[in-house]
């Protein structure tokens, strides 16, 4: 409960303090505390949560520091239900970007930050694509309770985790924003103006020629 209280504190206060040690108890004791929370009627996603958080606090510095093979991993319920996307055996849904679903979305906003995305059907794909890709860093979209359950098995590289903003494993939603700003975190694209080409009317304009 001490973790627990600590852990609300610091997700309240966005100022994580002791992170180990919540991660460890509250990890240690999770079915006690999920179990407490639902007798008292009580949201237990909060567990979960705050899980979530602490881990993206604790990797945050690492994460910003891959640049190679970066992934994102998306779940398969994404998808829109008229989603026609072949399933690879090894890498999951191959996603044609055909505009039905938020999917296609994140999958431009990654290849301009060079993420790769992956659009997983399961929890084995994702040890075959940790196998064969071998990614130093891991964006994570799913519900809390999958998420706090997969960064602590992922653990061995930095991870960011993002919320379904829907549960119910069906045409569920992300917001797409806040995938985006995960990868802003370690590759930010320039402000467009910065990239703006100068034009002869401009130089001219300048007074330059
Ligand atoms: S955008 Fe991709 S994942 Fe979404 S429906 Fe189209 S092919 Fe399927």
């Amino acid at each position: 409960m001490l973790a627990l209280a600590i852990g609300i504190y610091s997700i309240r206060k966005k100022k994580v303090i002791f992170p180990t040690f919540v991660l460890f108890m509250l990890y240690l004791f999770y079915a006690p505390v999920k179990w407490v929370f639902h007798a008292f009627s009580m949201n237990d996603l909060l567990v979960d949560e705050i899980l979530v958080e602490i881990q993206n606090t604790v990797y945050l510095n690492k994460f910003k520091k891959q640049t190679e093979r970066k992934v994102i991993l998306l779940p398969q319920c994404l998808r829109s239900s008229e989603c026609r996307a072949r399933c690879d055996p090894l890498y999951g849904f191959i996603c044609t970007k055909c505009g039905r679903c938020d999917v296609g979305e994140i999958m431009k906003e990654a290849e301009k930050r060079d993420f790769k995305v992956f659009v997983v059907p399961g929890s084995s794909f994702v040890k075959k694509i940790f196998k064969e890709y071998r990614p130093t860093s891991c964006i994570g979209v799913a519900c809390p309770v999958e998420l706090s359950e997969s960064m602590q098995k992922t653990s061995v590289i930095p991870s960011q985790g993002v919320y379904l903003i829907n549960d119910g494993c069906f045409e569920t939603k992300v917001n797409v924003a806040d995938v985006i700003s995960k990868m802003e975190l370690v590759s930010p694209i320039p402000n467009e103006s910065v990239l703006k080409t100068i034009t002869l009317s401009d130089l001219e304009k300048k007074g330059d020629v």
